[in-house]
């Protein structure tokens, strides 16, 4: 069976009971500060289960793209090694919100198995949870355990510990026993000597699990307690590539055909061949999987960077490169040529994919050279590590600075060395790890009480499209702790004006007021799933009062402006440039927006004047807003709206109209374009291959812009003598001090002659070394001139010069490499010992080193003691 057709048998089969068919949302989260990405097929119902939200259908069924390479669930390391873990994967799951729960889910579960896609019952063992005897003294899972009797014979159904048959969320939240289904694939004569029964949940790679259905009871609290839920929920997850693989009875995922046209295009670009050498094949597996899971994120707009969601994916693509790099030879970018394969093969389930290919292509391409880069760079610094180095051991610290200031894999470093005989001290590595781990720990310590709930309330309202006041009451508030803020409390009201922090737009800050006077401030408005939370540094005094709630107007205003020109700059890039143009990311502040968005080359100078032209006629055109809200999506696309790659949205949206501007988007705008007075690009430059990013500007801030241009152009004029071509004037300038520059350099050069000339008749000789200790007046680089030319007629040369620049001291320190070899010595330890007379250090090579220092008076003293070296 193809694994097409197995995808869409699932979705049928539960559309068949009644499911809603839902796509798979995307994988990078937006609202949700205890998440990255989606790591499981549950993750876009969270809201859901916790009750802040009502879904249309209590039945739900999808293919969910999940990743699991950070927090609770990550596999990263796994993945290459193994058979049947990825970094993204597809997760095939039924929900029942409140509605059926573990009867219908195991007997559904089972037919779906057995009867439709017709695995045998033979190789089907079950799980279901034990129970346990610690502090959350949970019952075995009898209900579960007599529902699967049913099916399968009971020396085939076995009983697990919380580990593996008790389902959590995270830290807190909604959870509760879980009956996991595995297979067996090994041949008969395997099985013959081990029981399947012995291999469940030990790892073996033929021996899986395939399936767990989740039985949601229980609601995890902060202090570690937990309750009953008042709806019971299914939840149930299927790895779509392990049941490809028992489907098309082949013993690994990568041998699908979800992974085969990878491999198989891996084989003829690297001319390495599957099958034949394990770490080939690791490495092989290594770039199937994870180009996969770089081009998903892309796709659905999260691009490689250096920070948050970014890094991560930057760091599964590096990952890649260091495989191919390493294993199969790849020294030029090569990964980014598999995403026309992946996009042909994928592009009809996941059309974002094909949609995208080219920046798809390009980001790839350009992420790969990079790092290839960094790790040419990488290999040259440990080379000189390994230089510098006395005996066989480069020490931890030095490794673990390689890998953390130059991006230098550490296990590249320990292949390289192994291959020169080297050892490295990895204990010291881990230590230098292990330190910079407890840093960022202690820089992200949280803690998060419970919610005090003052009153149930309907879902809270967001009146902020029409009132920056409103009068409401606490719901809910809780303190967090944390390093970064402090002691702070989360408000949560039954409305609010509050705008809270989304598509890019900043969350709101102002007041409450209590009808006693008192007051406090809104900090800033934040939105966790589907709830809006209020940041305050103290709680108010009288908590079940009513509060006068107040948005800071002024704040608002400006991003309002910002806002609306988002919009127009956005309409003004597919005008000006085309229609390829894509938003990739936006961020609309009081002060300035952001927008990033799928370009190929720089703007013109001319470009960008049409662009803000285009802009600002729309704003002297004075169009008002029009806003639609809760409309049909499929309404608002009609007319004429475009809906972005990577975003969440519900069945019904918002459309924002200035115009032919069509949005969907839950902002706040200005009520008409004239309230933006002006817009103004204030830069334009790459963020990443075929993206580029505007900063722009509006109203008060454009005055500011051009009173500050303004002023500098006039203190300009000022200092050119008011020329009356200042640009001119500035030139001449420019051409002047090029010419001084030669003519200095000349000079110096021509001193450096005499003065080398004159050293040479004052070499002495001691030893046999021809030796010289001396305070000269050059530069350090023609100091550096004079020593090595010196150097090319003597092979028996000892020079130590000190120099005084601008109150600071310099040693220069040159050992003929014959020298270096027959006497032992070493330039760079001579700096480093004599540095202690003029108060500073330094180092090099063992035939050339300096030392930099701030006691010029000690420089006479380093020069004398010189000599004990060559006597
Ligand atoms: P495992 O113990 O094999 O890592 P799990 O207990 O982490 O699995 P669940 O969290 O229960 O798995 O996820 C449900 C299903 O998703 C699993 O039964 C499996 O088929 C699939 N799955 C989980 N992790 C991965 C992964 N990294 N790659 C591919 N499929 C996976
Ligand atoms: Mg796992």
């Amino acid at each position: 069976m193809k694994s097409q057709d197995i995808r869409s048998k699932f979705l049928n089969f539960f559309e068949e009971k009644k499911h809603s068919i839902v796509p798979s949302a995307p994988m990078v989260l937006k609202d949700d500060p205890t998440l990255m990405f989606v790591n499981s097929g549950m993750a876009p119902f969270k809201e859901y289960f916790l009750g802040n939200a009502q879904p249309k259908n209590n039945r739900i069924s999808d293919s969910q793209k999940c990743l699991r390479v950070s927090g609770k669930h990550n596999d990263l390391e796994e993945v290459g090694y193994d058979t049947y873990h990825h970094t993204l994967f597809e997760m095939l799951g039924n929900w029942s919100f409140g509605d059926y729960f573990k009867k219908e889910a195991i007997a559904w579960a089972w037919e779906l198995l057995t009867e439709v896609y017709g695995i045998d019952e033979e190789i089907l063992y079950v799980t279901v949870f034990e129970g346990s005897d610690d502090a959350d003294n949970l019952p075995m899972d009898t209900e579960a355990y007599d529902f699967w009797k049913q099916y399968i014979t009971e020396d085939r159904i076995l009983k697990g510990n919380k580990k593996d048959n008790f389902w959590e969320m995270g830290e807190q939240g909604p959870c509760g026993p879980c009956s996991e289904i595995h297979v067996d694939i090994r041949s008969a004569e395997e099985k013959a000597k081990v029981s399947g029964k012995d291999l469940i949940n030990k790892d073996h790679p033929q021996v899986v699990e395939i399936w767990n259905l989740v039985f949601m009871q229980y609601n995890r609290k902060a202090n570690g307690s937990l309750e009953n839920l008042p709806d019971k929920h299914i939840d149930t997850g299927m790895g779509f590539e392990r049941l490809c693989m028992v489907l098309q009875g082949v013993q690994s995922n990568y041998d699908t055909d979800v992974f085969t046209p990878l491999i198989r295009e891996i084989e003829t670009i690297t001319k390495k061949k599957y099958g034949k050498l394990e770490e080939v094949d690791v490495a092989i597996r290594v770039i199937a999987d994870h180009v996969r899971a770089v081009a998903f994120s892309i796709a659905d707009g999260q691009l490689p960077s250096n920070n948050g969601a970014g890094y991560v994916i930057r760091r599964i693509l590096r990952r890649a490169v260091r495989y191919g790099f390493t294993f199969l030879g790849k020294k030029e970018a090569f990964i980014y040529r598999l995403v026309d394969i992946l996009s042909k093969k994928m592009g009809e389930a996941f059309p974002e994919l094909k949609a995208q290919k080219q920046l798809i292509e390009n980001v790839i391409k350009e992420e790969e050279q990079s790092f290839l880069r960094t790790l040419d760079q990488g290999l040259v610094l440990l080379n000189r590590i390994v230089e510098e180095t006395k005996g066989d051991t480069i020490s931890g610290e030095k490794a673990f600075e390689l890998y953390d200031t130059y991006g230098f894999p550490i296990d590249l470093t320990a292949l390289i060395l192994g291959e020169k005989k080297l050892k490295l001290d990895e204990k010291g590595f881990d230590a230098e790890l292990q330190k910079q781990k407890n840093r960022s720990r202690a820089a992200s310590e949280m803690s998060t009480d419970d919610w005090t709930v003052l009153f149930d309330d309907e879902e809270e309202e967001f009146v902020g499209y029409d009132t920056l006041e409103a009068h409401v009451k606490l719901t809910r508030y809780r303190k967090v702790v944390s390093k970064k803020d402090g002691e702070m409390y989360q408000l949560v009201f039954n409305i609010t004006p509050f705008y809270p922090e989304g598509g890019g737009q900043v969350g709101d800050k102002g007041y409450l007021e209590d009808a006693h006077g008192d007051v406090i401030y809104i900090l800033d408005t934040k939105k966790e799933n589907n709830v809006i939370i209020h940041f305050a540094k103290n709680l108010p005094k009288h908590i079940e009062e009513t509060f006068k709630a107040v948005v800071d107007s002024k704040q608002r205003y400006r991003t309002e402006c910002n806002h609306t020109a988002t919009h127009l700059l956005h309409q003004a890039l597919r005008e000006v440039l085309g229609i390829h143009v894509e938003q990739k990311g936006s961020a609309v502040h009081s002060k300035y927006l952001r927008f990033d968005f799928s370009h190929f080359s720089k703007l013109t100078i001319e470009e960008l004047r049409d662009v803000e032209n285009f802009v600002n006629a729309r704003i002297s055109g004075k169009l008002p807003l029009i806003e639609k809200r809760n409309i049909p999506k499929e309404e608002a696309i009609a007319d004429g709206a475009i809906s972005l790659f990577g975003e969440k949205y519900g069945d019904t949206v918002r459309a924002i109209r200035f115009g032919q501007s069509i949005e969907l988007c839950g902002g706040t705008h200005v009520k008409n374009t004239a309230d933006i007075w002006h817009f103004k690009i204030i830069s334009e430059g790459a963020v990443a291959a075929g993206i580029r990013r505007i900063e722009a500007i509006t109203n008060d801030a454009v005055k500011d812009f051009y009173f500050e241009n303004n002023r500098a152009y006039f203190e300009m004029k000022d200092l050119l003598n008011n020329a009356k071509e200042p640009v001119k004037a500035l030139q001449n300038l420019q051409e002047e001090n090029t010419n001084l520059k030669k003519q200095i350099e000349s000079l110096l050069k021509d001193k450096a002659k005499s003065i080398k000339g004159a050293l040479k008749s004052e070499l002495q000789e001691i030893n046999g070394i021809q030796f010289l200790a001396k305070k000269i007046d050059l530069d350090a680089g023609g100091i550096k001139d004079v020593a090595f030319e010196l150097g090319s007629q003597f092979d028996n040369l000892f020079l130590l010069f000190g120099t005084e620049q601008n109150g600071k001291a310099l040693l220069s320190c040159y050992i003929s490499k014959e020298l270096v070899a027959s006497r032992a010595l070493n330039a760079g330890q001579v700096v480093r010992e004599l540095g202690k007379y003029i108060q500073g250090g330094g180092g090099g090579q063992p035939f050339f080193a300096t030392a930099g220092g701030k006691n010029p008076d000690g420089i006479d003293e380093a020069l004398k003691e010189a000599k004990k070296y060559v006597s």
